[in-house]
């Protein structure tokens, strides 16, 4: 009935007004005498009795010729955390604060977010290699994928660049896409999700944006942590998630951090997120690392031998898609040269891509001598904690983690517990402003760059 009664609203009801009040509503109960609907939160509530309630009441009887009461109740969910926010001027200062009117248009229909399934061949379960770092999360993502709905709901899998999230989600999306059971699977990074979501509410379409995902069996958002800072997009997303898991419809998510680290974001979503299975990936271990060379190097067509699989994982670490990186390079130039890739060929080679540990400097030795100076402790200067006599060191250990290393912003911005890398832009300014007032902070940088360089000998 309520659908039938919202189709007749559309009509009634300027599209825009349909989309803003009517988008959220569900039937509770419905007697000849009493319908009940739900609706999220108070603003809306008095919105719809204010200027729809006739209109409602006229919808009804045209539809099934009861004239019953109407009553709008505010989900319980909802009750805690009434945002009395008027969608419009939000709206309005999203665009501006993200510069929307950028974004490429995109039609949110089905069709389009269909074609938007773009998968890479090689993400598939069978390149994955499996080690005690991904163990769990690989089984998760494969129980969901014989499973979707079933198991764990929402998949959340998080972990650090180049791990291997996008790899699994997309191995799920591979699976489900070739059982014999057709679902209708979705995978958007968060920034296309995000680039829809703005289109639609540019061009009025909100109701359209969420149409399609009504169409939808299996979500798959990768990089989820982009919903950082965006709150409108959240409260979206928030919708979105509860339908899926309303209607036991998977959703499976990756991000970089597990959900409470992720800054900003809404307490709802975070909660939600640990509702199903938070998984990590982690850094691979040795062998499986070395398991890794092997398959990567067999499935571009030359198989490394096996000390030339170790050399490469014994002198990349961290990354796996630096160690792609790496087996690139060595393919690349024994293309080149018309060489085996031997061991000494790789040991000459790798140079070329791996800064050798001994004549860089290490965060970790910038961190140690900025906080005996500055008389602060590692985790204050890897802490969220504002107060001054924190931030001015914190401040000077990205300063010089900038100016001694080579090190990349974001990578100077993680290892001080940070996620962006302008905060260490900022700190790098604020720095070089503070040198120039302060005397006694401009010697202990001088000393203190002396102690790291000397104490490395660099260069
Ligand atoms: P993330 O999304 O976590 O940043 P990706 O999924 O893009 O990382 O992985 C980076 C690269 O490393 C990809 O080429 C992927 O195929 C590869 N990779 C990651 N983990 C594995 C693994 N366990 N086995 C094989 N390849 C892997
Ligand atoms: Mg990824």
């Amino acid at each position: 009935l309520w659908n039938a009664v919202l189709a007749e609203l559309e009509e009634k009801v300027s599209n825009r007004h349909h989309s803003l009040w009517f988008q959220n509503t569900e039937l509770i109960s419905y007697s000849k005498d009493l319908l009940t609907i739900s609706v999220e939160n108070e603003f809306i509530q008095q919105r719809i009795l204010e200027n729809h309630k006739q209109d409602i009441v006229d919808a009804v009887f045209k539809c099934c010729g009861d004239q019953p009461e109407l009553e709008l109740i505010i989900r319980e969910e909802n009750k805690e955390e009434q945002g009395f926010f008027d969608f419009e001027e939000k709206a309005n200062a999203y665009w501006q604060q993200e510069g929307a009117k950028e974004f490429p248009a995109v039609h949110a229909n089905i069709e389009a977010v269909k074609q938007r399934i773009q998968l890479n061949d090689l993400y598939t379960f069978d390149n994955f290699v499996v080690g005690p770092s991904n163990q769990l999360a690989h089984a998760a993502a494969l129980a969901v994928a014989n499973k979707p709905g079933e198991t764990y709901n929402p998949l959340f899998m998080y972990g650090a660049v180049g791990l291997g999230k996008t790899h699994l989600l997309q191995a799920i999306c591979h699976n489900i896409l070739s059982a014999s059971e057709k679902h209708n699977i979705v995978y958007l990074s968060c920034e296309e999700f995000i680039n829809q979501f703005i289109t639609s509410v540019e061009h009025g379409n909100v109701e359209g944006f969420r149409q399609t995902f009504r169409y939808i069996d299996i979500l798959v958002i990768d990089d989820i942590h982009f919903l950082a800072n965006k709150e409108r997009t959240q409260e979206e997303f928030f919708h979105v998630f509860n339908m899926f898991y309303n209607a036991h419809k998977q959703i499976i998510l990756s991000s970089d951090s597990p959900p409470s680290e992720i800054p900003e974001l809404r307490e709802r979503l975070v909660s939600r997120f640990k509702w199903g299975l938070v998984s990590q990936v982690d850094v691979p271990t040795f062998e499986t690392r070395v398991a890794i060379v092997k398959k990567k190097s067999r499935l571009k067509g030359t198989p490394f031998n096996d000390s030339v699989c170790q050399y490469v994982s014994e002198n990349i670490v961290s990354n796996i898609r630096e160690l792609e990186g790496a087996i690139n390079h060595l393919l690349a130039l024994s293309d080149l040269h018309k060489q085996n890739i031997t061991i000494e060929f790789a040991q000459q080679h790798l140079k070329e891509v791996i800064i050798p540990e001994e004549t860089m400097i290490q965060l970790p030795l910038i961190m140690n001598v900025v906080a005996k100076e500055f008389n602060v402790t590692i985790a204050d200067l890897q802490s969220k904690k504002r107060h001054k006599s924190i931030v001015v060191p914190r401040q000077a250990g990205m300063y010089l983690a900038k100016k001694l290393t080579n090190y990349s912003l974001l990578e100077i911005a993680n290892f001080f517990g940070k996620r962006d890398h302008t905060t260490v832009l900022h700190a790098v300014e604020k720095i070089k402003d503070l040198r120039k007032q302060d005397k006694d902070l401009h010697e202990k940088l001088v000393d203190i760059e002396y102690k790291i360089s000397g104490t490395d000998s660099h260069e």
